[in-house]
């Protein structure tokens, strides 16, 4: 290993519940690489599709997550560009450890139910894709992300994800404050020193300090007492870090338990996954520890609260919705399966499909928050012609007379790369390419050649031609 741990760190974490020095050390100094991948059960429903995936990136024995019930452990690491299955969404690859978020969920919420669920701190989309997975499609899923950039990214991989009921929003936390008592479960996954990272990541090691550490917990407090009104009553909060440090972890606990009217939940988790509870002696709050030296998963936190007693949760105002006209829904309806409940948003000049909750709230959304992405963009309405867009292509809201071209590998990475594949189809106009039978993006089909929609900042960029 590069990098040492900082012997502060380490001084600093003796006598927390489940940690042990020397193996700590050891696992750390060992570097391995742990790869994981969550599967899109909105686009892999079958074990026989997982199959087919995990054998062609050369894994088909994967080993289950087990806290998990789409995540599978590679046993290593392949090149995730150079898989069209990744680019259509098919999968999202994000650390072990961090999936236990779905038993947290599954523990404390009823799933069956309609719920507004926020995911406050959700760039690049890890916990957000894994909650959309969990909700059903009366339910609705609000990912933020503060910082520009990263947002744009959370609704790129959020748009490949596929999903009609999940809005991406770029505000501030304080901002979630104007939508008092709305949420039925808010998830922060904050930001923090990052020690949990260290053993995949050791170049953040240099950067880690004791007063970070306390900066740390400061802010999380912060984004905590800022969000915590848009909780309602009854709801629940799920708060989770990728530190070791007591500082952003029990601390923290204690903190809400003194400050809000929290009730702590303590999960049942088996012993046999090695995850260590921790309980606080102040509050008597229960944690959860995951070491890299007792379970095959990074440094994580977690610990959920129920809310009771809440001041009221605020009157809503009554808004009017635009709607498409008549004529506008014959021509989507030659593209679009609408299913029940679904509605189309008609937003300047393009056309949105929200999931039934998202179409009843659009609107108090859109007053409330700057939203970067609602539901699944349909395309441009022309007079004639809809020009379909990218996210049309990754939901699973086309019809099924849509015309479709099958790639083989070359020439889907060929059209991952916007080049012309060279196909050669019967095939005339708009048309759906696919790999596998998964939707990598559109592309307009002419007499002699083939216009490339697949978005540009998306195109794979390296070179294919040793493939
Ligand atoms: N949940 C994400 C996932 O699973 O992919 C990872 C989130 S990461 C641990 C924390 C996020 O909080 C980062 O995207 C970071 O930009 C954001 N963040 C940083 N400062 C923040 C603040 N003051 N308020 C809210 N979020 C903040």
């Amino acid at each position: 290993m590069s990098n040492p741990l900082p012997a502060a760190l380490i001084t600093s974490l003796e006598g927390l519940p489940g940690f042990d020095r020397a193996p700590f050390e050891q696992v750390h100094a060992a570097a391995e690489k742990i790869t994981s991948l969550r599967f899109n059960p909105l686009k892999v429903r079958t074990p026989g599709v997982q199959g087919n995936i995990l054998a062609a990136l050369s894994d088909a024995d994967a080993a289950r997550v087990p806290w998990s019930t789409t995540g599978y452990y590679l046993s290593q690491r392949p090149s995730f560009t150079f898989d069209p299955y990744f680019h259509a969404g098919a999968y999202y690859v994000q650390e072990a450890s961090s999936m236990f978020l779905e038993h947290a969920v599954r523990a404390t919420m009823d799933l069956r139910q309609p719920l507004k669920v926020l995911d406050l701190c959700a760039a690049p989309g890890g916990k957000s894709t894994l909650l959309q997975s969990l909700l059903n499609e009366q339910s609705l899923l609000v990912a933020n992300e503060v910082i520009k950039p990263r947002a744009a990214l959370l609704a790129d991989n959020l748009s490949k994800w596929g999903a009609a009921n999940v809005v991406v929003s770029n505000n501030d936390p304080r901002d979630f404050g104007r939508l008092p008592g709305y949420f039925d479960l808010v998830v922060i996954d904050a930001p923090c020193s990052g020690s949990g990272l260290f053993r995949r990541d050791p170049e953040l090691i240099p950067e880690w300090s004791l007063e970070n550490v306390a900066l740390c917990s400061q802010r999380q407090q912060r984004i905590l007492a800022d969000v915590l009104p848009a909780l309602k009553e009854d709801g629940v909060l799920i708060y989770s870090t990728c530190s070791f440090s007591r500082e952003e972890d029990e601390v923290i606990l204690d903190w809400l338990a003194d400050h809000f009217e929290l009730e702590n939940i303590p999960l049942d988790v088996p012993e046999a996954w090695q995850i260590v509870p921790t309980v606080t002696t102040k509050r008597n709050c229960t944690g959860y520890r995951f070491y890299p030296n007792r379970l095959k998963g990074e440094g994580f936190f977690i610990s959920c609260f129920r809310k009771r007693d809440m001041a009221g949760s605020g009157k809503r105002k009554e808004t009017k919705q635009p709607v498409v006209s008549v004529k506008e829904k014959e021509l989507l309806s030659q593209w679009i399966q609408l299913p029940d409940g679904y509605s189309y948003w008609p937003h300047q000049d393009e056309i949105l499909i929200l999931s039934p909750q998202l179409g009843a709230d659009i609107a108090l959304l859109q007053q409330q928050l700057y939203i970067r992405k609602a539901g699944v963009k349909a395309g441009q309405l022309g007079k004639k012609e809809l020009i379909p867009d990218h996210q049309l292509a990754m939901s699973p809201l086309t019809v099924a007379s849509v015309p479709v071209v099958d790639l083989e590998l070359k020439a889907a990475l060929q059209y991952l790369r916007k080049e012309d594949p060279g196909i050669d189809t019967s095939v005339k106009g708009w048309a759906l390419m696919r790999y596998g039978q998964m939707s990598l993006g559109w592309a307009k089909i002419l007499p002699n050649r083939m216009n490339n929609y697949y978005p540009k900042e998306l195109r794979i960029l390296k070179d294919i031609s040793g493939l």
